[in-house]
């Protein structure tokens, strides 16, 4: 299968994500995406970060029965931190029988020059990016192995969602109903 892999700390998953991540499962010739949780970087500040297991049960939570969607631990047991590329070489030899894909918003690939063996990532791996309003594509948007993909754009994030559980304002409509469900039943991000 070929599968597109979306990497976050999903702190916590909303419905910005999942409508990248569904639209990238449907509309383009990806069978699968697995939205991967990042871990807990040991070396960076833990204050706003739920914990791993908890971020990832969310991720669950969200995707609910959509088949084509997929929460990824596998960075829970690699080198931390851990790089992209080195999480792609892993993923390669555990699914020999998959393709892999990267997806990524138009301010990552802007800065994809920047990441750890940039160049072998985009001789090993196709790209498909989102473009972000505003966002500039920066000089890779030409590259052969870039495709980008016109997502209609939902403009909110995690620190916002986190600022109003945090503020005791409802996140409703922000994230799936699972999720609010979860989140207004415990202590997370309070
Ligand atoms: P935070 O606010 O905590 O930084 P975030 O909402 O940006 O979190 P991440 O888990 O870091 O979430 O997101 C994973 C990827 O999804 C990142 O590359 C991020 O840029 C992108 N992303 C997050 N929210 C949106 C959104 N609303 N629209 C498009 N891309 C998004």
């Amino acid at each position: 299968m070929k599968i597109g892999l979306f990497f976050g700390s999903f702190n916590p998953i909303h419905l910005g994500h999942l409508i990248i991540a569904n639209y990238m499962a449907t509309q383009t010739d990806l069978d699968r995406v697995w939205l991967v949780v990042s871990p807990q970087n040991p070396l960076k500040p833990k204050k706003t970060l739920a914990r791993d297991r908890d971020r990832l049960h969310l991720v669950r939570l969200g995707i609910a029965d959509n088949t084509r969607l997929r929460a990824s631990d596998v960075e829970f047991q690699l080198p931390q931190p851990s790089y992209t590329i080195d999480t792609l070489t892993f993923l390669k030899e555990k699914y020999p029988e998959h393709q892999f894909v990267l997806i990524m918003g138009g301010d990552n690939l802007a800065s994809l020059h920047l990441w750890k063996n940039y160049e072998q990532l985009l001789a090993g791996y196709d790209i498909y990016v989102y473009k972000r309003p505003g966002a500039d594509l920066g000089a890779l948007a030409d590259h052969p192995r870039v495709r980008l993909y016109e997502v209609p754009p939902l403009d909110i994030s995690a620190t916002y969602i986190r600022d109003c559980i945090k503020a005791g304002k409802s996140v409703r409509y922000l994230v799936p109903d699972a999720v609010l469900e979860y989140l207004e039943s415990g202590t997370l991000y309070r």
